[in-house]
């Protein structure tokens, strides 16, 4: 394969990922020129480009070395990794992102008697994941038919083509509209970074390291606040006893009021108001909460 200087990264052209997958690189600072085919994004400011592409292609592609990194879903890299494709032992989940949570369940009909995966032995089980719920039967020492459909697995039972299936879930509305009951969870999935386990010596792998440490920013600070607040040095071990979780706090002097601190606490998630009405009442006032925009540790 001819060498490349610039990181190429997959990710889906269209579907439930397209949006936050964008709007996560983004906010590590990558932005892109549409080309007019769609395929291929040009990036503008760093030697970073995408190739949008049908998710279940991504791991291939990334195997292939076709793209260095991918933005794809747990479900179908693990489906990939299982399903033993060309280099897929080598494909390693970098980072988790956060969106495109779901999972990968078994599903019966309502009204089926189920105590258990024993209950599926001679079913014929509908899927989308042949790899992975292969992997599940082998180990729950099961044996059944397995299915595989493209597409429109819920419907499977009430077309009579399956007993029962195995689909991604994330609301579970989809099973009851289709009069199907959850039964087993094979993989809570969300999206991932996925890369090769080792990555690139040349400039692409110094990219990867940057990209990294951009994402680890960009994901710490998304539940972030800063909370700013006065108190009195009286009252301060009260109110810091109170601070939402987080590093230790910085102390900063107030002009004029010998007496007064101003603190800065950085918090790991959202700061509800009875916790501000709680380090209110131990002595805090002109109490701020902030959204953090970057972190760069
Ligand atoms: P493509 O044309 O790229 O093949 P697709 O129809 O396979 O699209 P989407 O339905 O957009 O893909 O789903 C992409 C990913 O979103 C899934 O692989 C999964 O990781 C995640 N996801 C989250 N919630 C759901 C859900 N309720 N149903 C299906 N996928 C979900
Ligand atoms: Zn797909």
């Amino acid at each position: 394969m001819k060498p490349r200087d610039r990181l190429r990264i997959a990710m889906q052209k269209s579907g439930r990922l397209t949006e936050p997958a964008l709007d996560l690189l983004n906010r590590c600072g990558l932005t892109f020129r549409q080309s007019r085919d769609k395929l291929f994004c040009f990036g503008e400011g760093e030697p970073v480009d995408l190739l949008l592409v049908r998710d279940d292609d991504i791991p291939g592609l990334i195997a292939q070395g076709v793209c260095d990194l991918g933005i794809v879903g747990r479900n179908v890299l693990n489906e990939f990794k299982n399903g033993a494709g060309n280099g897929a032992a080598s494909l390693t989940e970098w980072r988790p992102l956060g969106f495109g949570r779901c999972r990968l369940s078994v599903a019966v009909p309502q009204d089926m008697n189920y105590n258990g995966p024993e209950d599926l032995a001679g079913l014929r089980i509908a899927t989308s994941y042949p790899a992975l719920l292969g992997t599940w039967l082998r180990e729950k020492g099961v044996d059944a038919g397995v299915i595989t459909l493209a597409g429109s697995v819920e419907i499977a039972p009430k077309l009579g083509t399956a007993d029962v299936i195995c689909d991604l879930v994330q609301s579970g509305g989809t099973l009851v509209a289709n009069q199907l009951r959850e039964t087993d969870v094979l993989l809570e999935s969300e999206a991932v970074l996925a890369g090769p386990e080792t990555l690139p010596t040349d400039e692409r792998g110094d990219m990867v390291e940057l990209l990294l440490k951009r994402l680890d920013g960009v994901i710490q600070v998304r539940e972030s606040r800063l909370l700013l607040l006065q108190t009195s040095r009286t009252s301060l071990e009260a109110v810091t006893r109170l601070l939402p979780g987080g590093p230790q706090p910085t102390l900063l002097p107030v002009a004029g009021q010998p007496d007064q601190l101003m603190l800065q606490a950085l918090c790991a998630g959202e700061v509800s108001w009875r916790q501000l009405e709680e380090i209110k009442k131990a002595g805090a006032r002109e109490m701020f909460v902030l959204p953090v925009e970057k972190m760069l540790a």
